[in-house]
């Protein structure tokens, strides 16, 4: 007989952006530590397909998988959190695709003429979405989207607490995150918010087994017991999610409350301690480091720093590498452009992140040819090196039009170019390269290893991909007997050979990549050109005496 599946589901309350994601992510990891076989899923009540085509103003950013899905940014958090689950397009679905299999089925004849509803049919496929993504696993976390009282959400809490009377009360548990604030005037904590979502939670028959408060301090026992009392829930079934100075501590917080031990022992699971000995080292170099160093991200989004959720991760884990703090300092391209270069100056090394849209790009490209100039350390990340590609062919091939095709279509000196087999395609939609693809990184030139060896130590990798333009092959010539080295390459069956990173031979650390590294850097498995562009900061933080930026906050 198949081993019985066990389920936590995690919904939300009161409020949204009270951390439901990294709190789903460190029950995740805290269990997979005790040696159960995890997977984790995302139920978005939205009606987009996917988040591919969402705005990163309004949705963070968007995060892709090896196998080409577009998911939301709290995949990358279940990713960097939970080391061995590998996700794929089944842990992250929508209503939207939801609704869209059920009315594709019914196109097709499938419901044999029955009226098609919410509850059964589309609840049906919800629960049918949820086991495809668990199959695997020998427990899934399943996160619920949104918050409760949401009219999108009905059917997902409706599909879930089908999955209880189904599974057996034992097998099956229902987390609820709700935020339980401090007001200052009255000094007290109020649990009437939380109160209020576990009635309207219990109301469509859904009562939870745990609460997990949100507080900005620790709840003691006769608060926990007093919302015990209300929400029907034990009092040692509710646990304080305090506010903590690193995502990494959220884990380590919980279980110091007992949160793991009482999952296990609710779902009537054997197993030992978890092993926290890796990440309790990794979180004592966060909050310890050696060293500190500001990294300038220049970006368009940037009073929106979830748009650029991954890579910030991905540069506290190549400090964690380094034993080194990274102050991500965010630098507006159009202040740049402006001429207000003053910002390039207080950073120890530059990062010119992905985008699309041509606003703010020649404020890139002065910040890229800053760096190149001046020898700081430069990661330029899809559209960062694009950009790099644009600003070495103006400036050192004598390209003064150099440009991409993504800005000017109409231009005889586009080094950035869609390949010749999608120029044909009018529709925009579907022609992103999009998820893992193999590179074959050059080993050495001229006798040294090139910077992208030097990080990865082999010759073959995979990275993830999402984007429609390319180094045009015929530029490459141009560009590579003017000095621009090409570092990485991928055969593509159509276009032959694209470019996949480029870089500087005589820059202390000058490299870009076509791919974005960030969705696959994990605190305990740092990316390594985030590890190498960190060291180089670093040593170039200390060659030229830059204010090694004690005391910046
Ligand atoms: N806009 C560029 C392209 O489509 C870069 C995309 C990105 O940076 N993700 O190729």
């Amino acid at each position: 007989m198949a081993k019985q599946k066990k389920y936590i589901f995690v919904t939300g309350g009161v409020l949204s952006s009270i951390g439901k994601g990294i709190t789903a992510a460190s029950l995740g990891m805290l269990l997979e530590q005790r040696g159960i076989k995890v997977t984790m899923v995302k139920m978005d009540p939205y009606l987009n397909v996917d988040p591919g085509t969402m705005s990163p103003f309004q949705h963070g950013e968007v995060f892709v998988l090896d196998d080409g899905t577009e998911t939301d940014l709290d995949l990358g958090h279940y990713q960097r959190f939970v080391q061995s689950a590998k996700f794929t397009r089944k842990n992250s679905f929508t209503a939207g695709r939801v609704y869209e299999s059920v009315i594709k089925k019914e196109r097709a004849g499938g419901y044999l003429g029955k009226t098609v509803q919410v509850i059964p049919h589309v609840t049906d496929q919800i629960k049918e979405n949820i086991k495809a993504a668990v199959e695997d696993a020998d427990l899934g976390i399943i996160e619920v989207g949104g918050t409760v009282g949401d009219i999108e959400g009905l059917p997902f809490l409706e599909a879930i607490r089908q999955i209880k009377n189904e599974e057996g009360a034992g097998n099956v548990i229902f987390a609820h995150l709700t935020l339980v604030p401090y007001i200052a005037t009255a000094g007290e904590l109020k649990t009437k918010p939380t109160q209020h979502s576990v009635k309207e939670l219990r109301e469509i028959g859904i009562q939870p087994d745990l609460l997990i408060c949100r507080t900005d301090r620790a709840l003691d026992k006769e608060i926990k017991d007093k919302i015990g009392l209300f929400c029907n829930v034990p009092g040692d079934c509710v646990f304080s999610a305090r506010d903590a100075d690193s995502i990494y501590d959220v884990p380590l917080l919980l279980s110091d409350e007992g949160l793991d031990d009482k999952v296990v022992e609710k779902l009537g699971i054997w197993t030992g301690r978890p092993d926290l000995s890796q990440w309790k080292a990794m979180v004592e170099t966060i909050h310890k480091p050696k060293s500190e160093i500001r990294i300038g991200i220049v970006g368009k989004y940037t009073d929106w720093r979830d748009t650029y959720k991954s890579i910030s991760e991905s540069l506290v884990h190549g400090g964690v590498a380094n034993q080194a703090r990274v102050i991500p300092v965010y630098i507006d391209s159009e202040e740049i452009e402006k001429g207000n270069l003053a910002a390039l100056s207080e950073v120890n090394g530059i990062l010119v992140p992905g985008g699309f849209g041509e606003r703010g790009i020649e404020g890139k490209i002065l910040a890229i040819e800053h760096a190149r100039k001046e020898n700081i350390p430069f990661f330029g990340i899809c559209l960062g090196m694009q950009l790099a590609v644009i600003e070495y062919a103006r400036h050192v091939c004598g390209l003064k039009n150099a440009n991409s095709a993504e800005f000017k279509p109409e231009n005889d000196q586009n080094v950035i170019d869609l390949m010749d087999s999608q120029k044909e395609v009018k529709d925009l939609g579907g022609t992103m390269r999009l998820g893992a693809y193999p590179c074959t990184v050059l080993h050495k030139h001229n006798g040294k290893n090139t910077h992208a060896y030097g990080a990865y130590q082999k010759d073959k990798i995979s990275e993830r991909h999402r984007h429609r333009y390319e180094v045009s092959n015929h530029f490459r010539a141009r560009l590579e007997e003017n000095g621009l080295l090409v570092s990485g390459r991928y055969i593509d069956p159509k276009q032959g050979e694209l470019v996949e990173m480029v870089e500087l031979p005589n820059h202390p650390w000058f490299l870009g990549c076509q791919f974005h590294p960030e969705l696959l850097s994990r605190p305990l498995d740092p990316h390594p050109l985030f590890v190498q562009f960190i060291k180089a900061s670093l040593a170039a933080s200390k060659a030229t005496k830059q204010p090694g930026l004690k005391g910046i906050k």
